[in-house]
């Protein structure tokens, strides 16, 4: 991180399971107990044992009485909301070309495992080691 940009200490990024290789998990960590069992925040299943994600900070309750939370996503879930879906990566989607691409009937967490295996396609083209 250039100090003469960032001159603010930044939070610490709370992640579950498994390092695996991104820019976010660069600099100030901290792994934390998966959350097994609570929903992912992109696809809303549970966390399971094994699974791999991030801690995000995110606002529930009303207006009147906002809550903040952290809760998980799924690393693949996280991801995905980055990048945009295998038919935008792909060149395939409305934001590309205009014209809507056939509906998906994947699941959001299925949409998510695609982006994730599609992105270690390309890395392992560039010779580099799965996420
Ligand atoms: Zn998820
Ligand atoms: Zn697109």
């Amino acid at each position: 991180v250039d100090d003469d940009i960032e001159p603010y200490p930044a939070p610490a990024v709370l992640f579950f399971g498994e390092r695996w290789d991104a820019p976010q998990l660069d600099y100030n960590t901290v792994q934390v107990d998966a959350p097994v069992g609570r929903a992912c925040l992109h696809c809303g299943e549970p966390v399971e044992a094994g699974d791999r994600g991030l801690m995000r900070l995110t606002m529930r309750g009303t207006r009147e009485n906002p809550v903040a939370t952290q809760e998980p996503a799924h690393m693949e879930c996280d991801l995905r909301m980055g990048l945009g879906s295998l038919a935008h990566m792909e060149g395939r989607c409305r934001c590309c070309t205009g014209i809507d691409s056939e509906p998906s009937s994947w699941t959001a967490r299925e949409e998510a495992l695609a982006v994730l295996a599609h992105v270690n396609q390309l890395r392992a083209a560039g010779g580099r080691a799965p996420m």
